[in-house]
């Protein structure tokens, strides 16, 4: 979700955007909590960008005040690095998200980026620098032209086209009648979700942010949309340090870090090759080839 910049009548769309932006009726809660607990917090001060790395030092959250989400979570993500995070439905990986993006506030620790205390930072400029690839892409009913514009406002049209072009976009762009002047009806429908997915990696790219969140496809894709999303992908990736949740096989070999989670605690960490030798949660999960991972 970015500035609100446009005409009031777009607004109602952009605050579809951000909605669907955030996936999971719980992270709209989260929204809506923020904007009534954190207002007024304009006053802190800008982050300053200086490379993008990401540190947590042991971090411990809960929902509800009484269960601990995330215990103890500690992590570093260089600049320019990958970290998968990895582990059952529930383990926490979308909770390490909401905390780094100041969608919910951690009760114990720190989350620090660039040396910066996330807490200390105003959120609009903290996220300024993340792109969020979400399972559901966040369209809006619009052009899609506007929808990958939506990534920076004042982009130039043959900017807003040679990001398609880099996210592998464009072909099936230019493939529909009206092109970049297609109107998606709300949430992109009309497109395949690899489609939608191409998009919304047009987008980020568009935004050309420090820091990529990424939140994988669970649901098969065809081959060839599947080699696209993955090729443009790397393109995004490349040089922007990246927290990605991660479903693929293919990604998570090629993190420099997997962080394995289990209810709200690290259980294991290392690269794939590391932690395959070590024969022992990751191991296991590996061998069973669970999709969910
Ligand atoms: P994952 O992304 O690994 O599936 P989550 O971070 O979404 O896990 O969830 C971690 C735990 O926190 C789960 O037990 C989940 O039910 C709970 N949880 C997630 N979001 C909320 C929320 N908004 N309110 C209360 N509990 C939540």
């Amino acid at each position: 979700a970015r500035q609100f910049t446009r005409p009031l009548n777009d607004l109602a769309n952009q605050f579809n955007t951000i909605l669907s932006a955030i996936a999971g009726a719980e992270r709209v809660f989260a929204m809506m909590k923020e904007t009534s607990e954190f207002h007024g917090e304009d006053n802190l001060p800008d982050y300053v960008p200086a490379g993008g790395k990401i540190e947590f030092d042991r971090v411990s959250f809960s929902y509800n005040g009484t269960e601990n989400t995330m215990a103890d979570v500690s992590f570093t993500a260089r600049p320019g690095e990958t970290v998968a995070f990895v582990g059952p439905t529930g383990a926490g990986k979308t909770t390490v998200i909401n905390l780094l993006a100041r969608f919910y506030e951690y009760h114990a620790g720190a989350v620090y980026v660039d040396e910066q205390e996330v807490k200390s930072l105003n959120r609009s400029s903290l996220r300024r620098q993340m792109a969020f690839v979400l399972q559901d892409s966040a369209l809006f009913q619009g052009t899609i032209r506007e929808n990958i514009r939506y990534g920076r406002l004042n982009a130039t049209d043959a900017e807003v086209e040679e990001a398609a072009r880099l996210a592998n976009a464009d072909g099936f762009i230019r493939s529909f009648t009206e092109g970049y002047e297609t109107k998606l009806s709300q949430e992109g429908g009309g497109l395949s979700q690899g489609q939608r997915q191409l998009l919304a990696i047009a987008r980020a790219l568009l935004a050309d942010p420090l820091i990529l969140i990424l939140d994988e496809a669970t649901s098969s894709i065809d081959t060839v949309t599947e080699i696209k999303i993955q090729e443009a992908l790397s393109r995004l990736m490349e040089g922007r340090t990246s927290l990605v949740i991660a479903h693929r096989l293919n990604t998570i070999r090629r993190a420099d870090q997997i962080i394995m989670l289990q209810q709200g605690q690290v259980v294991e960490r290392g690269t794939h090759e590391e932690l395959v030798a070590r024969r022992a949660a990751y191991y296991e999960m590996y061998q069973q080839g669970d999709e969910a991972v």
